[in-house]
């Protein structure tokens, strides 16, 4: 995995890794809001099924209300989900908040269903700005397993060539109280200052990533 971020930078400062995506504003065609990131380079992907990856970090989110942000995802090659674990403070229904623009962040996990049909999302827990979690996830050889606030959902993962791991700051431009997106990039900086999101901070330390390709 490479370091540095896509604008050539190291975000590490000393123990931490500190992804601000209002600072970064880093667009990708297939994305829905600024991002900071990293993430496996193209070159580096590999079937979900033919490789084991453990990761863990503590992440730090200081973020304004009404905030909904992804920190970790497993990506398939196209698109599509297989995991994703957000921290959102929207009034999407099913969690243990879900109340928008309250300051309390729902901490959920969107995970493909193992026949293909679709997603299914699992609550975690909440948490307020300021406030970390431990996040341990393990894809083993395809069985993913995602562990933070004490819970634990696996996933047998449908099997998607050239998936990658990610994690960072991918704050979404998504109205809290609607799920609206907002489509237009151009824009995402008014809908930030109106929505009143004037911080986007997520800190991992302690991270540890491993990687064994094949058996
Ligand atoms: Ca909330």
């Amino acid at each position: 995995m490479s370091i540095w971020d896509a604008e050539g930078r190291d975000p590490r400062v000393g123990n931490a890794m500190i992804f601000d995506a209002l600072r970064e504003q880093h667009v990708t065609p297939n994305g829905n809001g600024w991002r900071h990131e990293l993430k496996i380079s193209s070159d580096k992907r590999h079937d979900m099924s033919g490789q084991y990856e453990a990761f863990r970090a503590k992440i730090k989110a200081e973020l304004s209300p009404g905030s909904k942000t992804i920190v970790a995802q497993h990506h398939a090659s196209d698109t599509g989900t297989i995991m994703k674990l957000y921290i959102s403070d929207t009034n999407e229904s099913g969690f243990f908040d879900s109340v928008a623009n309250n300051g309390v962040f729902d901490v959920y996990v969107r995970m493909a269903r193992e026949d293909g049909s679709g997603e299914d999302k699992f609550a975690l827990g909440t948490i307020t700005s300021g406030d970390s979690f431990d996040l341990h996830v393990i894809n083993n050889y395809g069985k993913v397993t995602v562990t933070a606030m004490d819970r634990t959902f696996q996933l047998d993962v449908e099997d998607s060539s050239e998936a990658y791991f990610k994690f960072g700051n991918y704050l979404q431009a998504q109205i809290a109280e609607t799920g609206k997106n907002i489509e237009d990039k151009d824009d995402w900086e008014a809908f930030y200052a109106d929505a009143g999101i004037t911080e986007s901070v997520v800190t991992f330390t302690d991270v540890f990533y491993t990687r064994t390709i094949g058996y």
